[in-house]
């Protein structure tokens, strides 16, 4: 079991968390409180009164599950609400937690008003939720040792903790342990302007200097996401370092981002092949999840939790219970004629 941050392989602008050296890249760039957090105001209104009122009873937070696609924050907020609390954060995801050992020597290794962060929580085997629940709710682990009839059931008690959960995928989550979280906060997609504020705060601690509209250029590309906006940044400095441009320029963020095939709605190759998919192969849709993974050649995990959200959010996707389909919008998008049907707003 690791106490760390999965990885897993992406595109390299899709927000999927991949390589070693990105987890230092947006460490160095993660928002330390609340104050700097920019956006998502409402989950912040919330905090902000939760936190104030655990410290005054100084008692940890009430329990916490974040959901949204990745890259929006979620990490993030985590460790913010360890440091508001003035307490340390120990990182996990679902998958790494094999056994009910593994869980267990985490939360017995959690000091008082600890937060254990645990990505990816709708991937939890069932066995090890069940021991979570009662440390959820009384702080105490009850642990099965030993098998057949010389098992015997242990009890430990914990530290008051609070646990925060992470998913990409609210519905995968189980009722009970849905239920065992007192705070639910769903992260939105950042704005044009919150975006642009992002940019600039990444190019501020980069030590990048933009010319004007260079942020906004930036901001729109990046998918409403900052751990793209991020990775953009990062990108255009590096094209202007080797062309020894001190001063980013806006016909560099325009190489930078067509070298990278992103246009400025965020959308890249993949998205615009999945759209062309459906149209050509599917007639516009429905098409179902594993027969649209297997026409474009990605994986289904890939395709819901990375491309669909945006696609969705955006209006070129919709999902019906039969599978998905496109809207007019993704015609227009491909420059393809539009079929009556959808024009009738039929699909
Ligand atoms: P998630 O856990 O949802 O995948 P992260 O919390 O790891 O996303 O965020 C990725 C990066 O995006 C962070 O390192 C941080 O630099 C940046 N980021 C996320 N949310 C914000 C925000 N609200 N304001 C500024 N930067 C942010």
């Amino acid at each position: 079991m690791a106490i760390q941050r999965q990885t897993r392989s992406s595109h390299p602008v899709q927000p999927g968390k991949t390589a070693r050296n990105n987890d230092v890249f947006e460490q160095t760039l993660r928002p330390k409180s609340l104050s700097e957090y920019i956006g998502q105001s409402d989950i912040k209104g919330h905090l902000l009164v939760h936190l104030e009122a655990a410290n005054k009873r100084n008692e940890p937070m009430g329990h916490a599950l974040l959901h949204g696609p990745p890259g929006l924050g979620k990490t993030t907020l985590a460790h913010i609400i360890a440091r508001e609390m003035g307490s340390q954060v120990r990182v996990t995801t679902g998958p790494a937690i094999e056994k009910p050992g593994d869980l267990a020597s985490l939360l017995t290794n959690l000091e008082s008003g600890d937060v254990l962060f645990i990505d990816e929580i709708h991937r939890l085997r069932p066995a090890i939720e069940e021991v979570l629940y009662s440390a959820m709710e009384d702080f105490v682990l009850d642990l099965v040792i030993g098998k057949g009839p010389t098992a015997r059931s242990m009890r430990l008690e914990l530290k008051p903790f609070t646990l925060v959960g992470a998913t990409t995928k609210a519905g995968s989550i189980s009722a009970p342990l849905r239920d065992r979280f007192v705070h639910n906060f769903k992260l939105q997609y950042y704005s044009e302007i919150e975006m642009e504020q992002i940019v600039e705060r990444t190019a501020g601690i980069l030590e990048v200097e933009l010319e004007e509209s260079v942020s906004n250029r930036i901001a729109l590309s990046a998918r409403a996401t900052p751990r793209i906006a991020n990775r953009l940044v990062r990108a255009v400095r590096d094209f202007a370092q080797v062309n020894d441009e001190p001063k980013i320029s806006y016909d560099r963020v325009i190489e930078t981002l067509e070298s990278l095939g992103v246009d400025d709605r965020g959308l890249d190759k993949t998205d615009r092949e999945i759209l062309k998919a459906i149209i050509e192969k599917f007639a516009g849709g429905p098409v179902g999840l594993s027969t649209l993974a297997a026409a474009t050649s990605e994986e289904e995990q890939t395709l819901e939790d990375m491309y669909e959200p945006y696609l969705l959010q955006q209006g070129y996707l919709q999902r019906t219970p039969k599978g998905r389909t496109v809207t007019q919008l993704a015609y227009e998008l491909l420059g393809l004629p539009i079929p009556t049907d959808v024009q009738r707003g039929l699909f």
